[in-house]
């Protein structure tokens, strides 16, 4: 029987890479449904080649995107809005979600694809940094696996022991997080006048827009550190950031005798998706074999937190716990789509995030329609707090 495959966000670049290798393995995955927010015409190719049961888009292109989705993929019924998200994550034929939707737009259908029980292939970090630990109880409750796409994590779970999941802790002394410090590292250049463009261009990985700008902030690398002690379960001083250029070594588990376990790849997402779909197989991505003789030389570096501000915040919400997340998190996506739009400088990012943190608490929200209405102020804050800039 083949695996039966849904997969939200499949026109960005997760999605793509996705796709790559659910083709390779045709033998094994069916795409059951695919969704987009606004790429109507780049999901219509998606079906064309594919064949889901179902397409979702967003309410605002549905009547746009209808007749021709008619017309060329008669046997796929395309559906609209958030809730059809959900349902596509919940829905019972379905074996497998690959969470792909940026931002704290994912977070319904991921928790959703929690609480039924499936195999979720988690990209979207936004999701635990907002609600981790509802999301992995729900996980918990219903026999879900989450298991994770972002290449850090990945690794981590990778590097850490198969009885890590009964016994956590047991024989590993620390998390290693690395991360490649992003375009701006080593930048000398004025802050203040940082384009878009400049932003975007990460000089290892090719990523959506967002993630792209949150490496070049570091705030991603913040966002894991969240990320990471939900997945795993583990507190703050538990987690140690390391700076790694070459993005050669993709994380690390340190043990008590001393050992140290890296996974390490070639920069390229089809791996971590390839383990995360067949594992505990293992399958083809697709991806070039490393070759370590032509890279030479790795380099290691202690992270710079008075360049990469909100890379310390986000280590601070995840001591605090509570709302801090959700309030950094929403802060964050706000201003990076306004210094996207043109609307504030790259160097201002950090002072909204920072500010956001001052607004959350450390009582811990009860359910996922709390969370969702504290993501829905912290946003109004946001703006407004943007606007006043
Ligand atoms: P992209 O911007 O490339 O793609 C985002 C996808 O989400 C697109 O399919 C987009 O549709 C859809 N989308 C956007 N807004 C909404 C919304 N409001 N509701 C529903 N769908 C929406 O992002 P990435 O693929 O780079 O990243 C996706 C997630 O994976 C992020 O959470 C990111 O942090 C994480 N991640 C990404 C990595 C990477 O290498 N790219 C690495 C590790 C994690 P449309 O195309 O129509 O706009
Ligand atoms: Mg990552």
């Amino acid at each position: 029987m083949k695996k039966q495959v849904t997969l939200l966000g499949a026109t960005g670049s997760i999605g793509q890479s996705s796709l790559d290798v659910l083709q390779r393995h045709a033998d094994q995955f069916s795409v059951f449904a695919v969704s987009a927010h606004s790429q109507w015409a780049k999901l219509l190719e998606i079906c064309e080649r594919f064949n889901p049961q179902y397409a979702v888009v967003a309410d605002s292109v549905f009547d746009e995107a209808r007749p021709a989705f008619a017309d060329r993929v008669p046997k796929t019924t395309l559906l609209s809005g958030a809730k059809a998200l959900v349902d596509m994550a919940s829905h019972s034929e379905v074996d497998v979600v690959v969470a792909a939707i940026v931002g704290g737009a994912g977070l319904p259908s991921s928790y959703a694809a929690a609480k039924n029980g499936k195999r979720i292939l988690l990209a979207n970090k936004e999701s635990l940094v907002m609600s981790g630990a509802l999301f992995m109880q729900a996980a918990k409750e219903s026999g879900a696996e989450v298991l994770p796409v972002d290449s850090e994590h990945n690794a981590i779970f990778q590097s850490l022991p198969d009885r890590w999941r009964a016994t956590p802790q047991e024989g590993v002394s620390k998390i290693w997080l690395t991360g490649s410090g992003g375009p701006f590292r080593a930048y000398e250049g004025d802050w203040s006048t940082i384009t878009p463009q400049q932003a975007v261009a990460h000089p290892n990985w090719s990523m959506g827009a967002k993630i792209s700008v949150d490496s070049a902030t570091m705030m991603n690398k913040g966002l894991e550190f969240l990320e990471a002690c939900h997945l795993f379960n583990v507190g703050a001083e538990f987690i140690e950031v390391l700076v790694h250029p070459e993005s050669v070594i993709h994380s690390m588990a340190a043990y008590v005798d001393g050992s140290v376990i890296a996974q390490m790849g070639n920069p390229d997402m089809r791996t971590p998706i390839a383990h995360c779909l067949a594992w505990p197989d293992r399958i083809d991505a697709g991806v070039a074999p490393l070759n370590l003789a032509d890279i030479a030389q790795l380099n290691f570096e202690k992270p710079n937190y008075d360049r990469f501000p909100c890379l310390q915040v986000a280590i601070e919400a995840a001591k605090q716990g509570g709302s801090y997340g959700i309030w950094i998190n929403a802060a964050n996506e706000i201003a990076v789509a306004s210094f996207l739009n043109g609307e504030i400088r790259f160097d201002q990012i950090a002072g909204v995030v920072q500010s956001a943190f001052a607004q959350g608490s450390s009582v811990m929200p009860e359910s996922i329609e709390q969370v969702l209405a504290i993501d829905e102020q912290a946003r109004a804050w946001a703006d407004s707090a943007i606007g006043a800039l």
